[in-house]
C-alpha cells in the first residue's frame, strides 16, 4: 500500500509498504479521510518526543472496513467506520474503573513514543482493533467524521469541569480544539462564552461558532475578562500549554472558579502558586477522551457541532509532506487539513 511516513525528523517519503497486518480481534480498514493533528504537527521535529521515525502517522481518521479478524462479528467489509485514537488494554484498574484514557497500557494510534509504536492511518489502510471502532451515522461524510477525535477532546475538556450551565467561560487559544471548546461550552448551557487568540481570523471564526465575545490577546486581556464578567470569569479553558496562556487563564478567572487544562505544548510551565492557592481555584488536567465519541458523532450528525467550517484543505495523501510543511511553518492561516489516498479523491 502507499504510506505518507516520517522517515527521519522533518523528512517524510511517500512510499509503498506492506499492508498493515491485523490479529483476530482486529480490523483492516481503508482509509479515506485523516486530519492532520497539531500534535502530529509538533511530532514531526522530534519536538515531542512522540513520533520516533520511521512512523506512519495519523489518528484522526475515518474510512471503510476491508476485511475483519476471525473474532471478529459485528464488523463487515463495507461498514462505514470511525475509531479512537487509543487503544486500552481493557484491563488494567484505570480500565476497570472505565478511565480508559488513563489506561496503563496506553497506546495512541500513529504515535511512537520509544516504547511502542504503532502505525496510523496516513495510509491506504490501518489496523485498529475492532472494540475501538465506531459506526459512522449515513449522513456524516468521512471527512467530517475525521474530526471525531478532536471533537471528543473538546467535550471531554468541558465535560471536566463539575457545572457549566450559566456560567461565564473564557477560552484562551482559538485554534482547532478551541473553536471545537467554545461550540461544546454553548451546547452545555455557558451563559457567557469569551474567545481569547492572537489572530483576528480565529476569533471572527470564534464568534461565528458561538463566542460571545473575542478579545485579541493583550496586557489588557485579564482586565476586559475581569470587567465583561464582573471579577473573573466562572470558567477557563486552556487550550494552548504554555506559561504565559496559563497564567492568561488562570489571573482571567474569578475566586472559587475552575480552571480546565487541555492544552500542553510545553512539558513544563512557570505557574501562578500564589494565586491559585489564595483564591482556591480547582484545576482540572484533561487527557484525550473517555467515553465522548458516541455523543461525538451525533452532535456532528445533527450539525450541533459544526466540523465542515474548520476544515482548511482537502489535499491527496501524496502531497502530504508539503502540507506538513506549510502547517509547521504556519505559512498560510490555516485550520484542518485532510488528507485522503488519492484513489479516494
Ligand atoms: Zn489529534
Ligand atoms: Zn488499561
Amino acid at each position: 500500500m502507499k504510506a505518507l511516513s516520517l522517515e527521519s525528523y522533518n523528512n517524510f517519503s511517500y512510499i509503498n509498504v506492506p499492508d498493515p497486518d491485523f490479529g483476530d480481534n482486529d480490523v483492516l480498514i481503508r482509509v479515506n479521510s485523516c486530519g492532520i493533528c497539531g500534535s502530529d504537527v509538533h511530532g514531526m521535529d522530534g519536538s515531542s518526543g512522540r513520533r520516533i521515525p520511521p512512523i506512519i502517522m495519523g489518528h484522526e481518521a475515518a474510512g471503510t472496513v476491508e476485511s475483519v479478524g476471525s473474532n471478529v462479528s459485528n464488523w463487515k467489509p463495507g461498514d462505514r467506520v470511525t475509531f479512537d485514537s487509543t487503544i486500552y488494554c481493557g484491563e488494567c484498574k484505570f480500565c476497570a474503573l472505565q478511565q480508559v484514557n488513563l489506561c496503563e497500557d496506553r497506546r495512541v494510534i500513529g504515535v511512537s513514543p520509544g516504547t511502542y509504536r504503532q502505525h496510523g492511518a496516513f495510509a491506504e489502510f490501518v489496523s485498529i482493533p475492532a472494540r475501538i471502532l465506531y459506526r459512522l451515522p449515513d449522513n456524516v461524510p468521512f471527512e467530517e467524521a475525521a474530526f471525531v477525535e478532536p471533537v471528543s477532546i473538546a467535550l471531554h475538556g468541558v465535560n471536566r469541569i463539575p457545572t457549566v450551565k450559566s456560567k461565564s467561560a473564557v477560552v484562551i487559544g482559538s485554534g482547532m480544539i478551541g473553536l471545537l471548546v467554545i461550540q461544546a461550552l454553548k451546547l452545555r448551557g455557558a451563559s457567557n462564552i469569551i474567545a481569547v487568540d492572537l489572530d483576528e481570523k480565529k476569533l471572527k471564526k470564534a464568534k461565528e461558532l458561538g463566542a460571545d465575545d473575542a478579545l485579541l490577546s493583550n496586557e489588557n486581556t485579564v482586565s476586559s475578562i475581569h470587567e465583561i464578567t464582573d471579577g473573573g470569569a466562572d470558567i477557563s479553558l486552556e487550550v494552548v500549554g504554555m506559561t504565559p496562556t496559563l497564567n492568561l487563564a488562570i489571573e482571567s478567572t474569578r475566586k472559587g472558579g475552575s480552571v480546565g487544562l487541555i492544552g500542553n505544548i510545553e512539558a513544563r510551565t512557570d505557574f501562578p502558586l500564589q494565586s491559585v492557592v489564595t483564591r482556591e481555584l480547582t484545576l482540572y488536567g484533561s487527557c484525550s477522551s473517555n467515553g465522548e465519541y458516541g455523543e461525538a458523532l451525533n452532535l456532528i450528525s445533527m450539525g450541533e457541532i459544526k466540523v465542515r467550517e474548520l476544515i482548511s484543505s482537502i489535499a491527496p495523501l501524496s502531497s502530504g509532506a508539503e502540507w506538513f510543511s506549510k502547517l509547521y511553518n504556519s505559512s498560510e492561516d490555516m485550520l484542518k487539513v485532510i488528507l485522503k489516498p488519492d484513489n479516494e479523491l
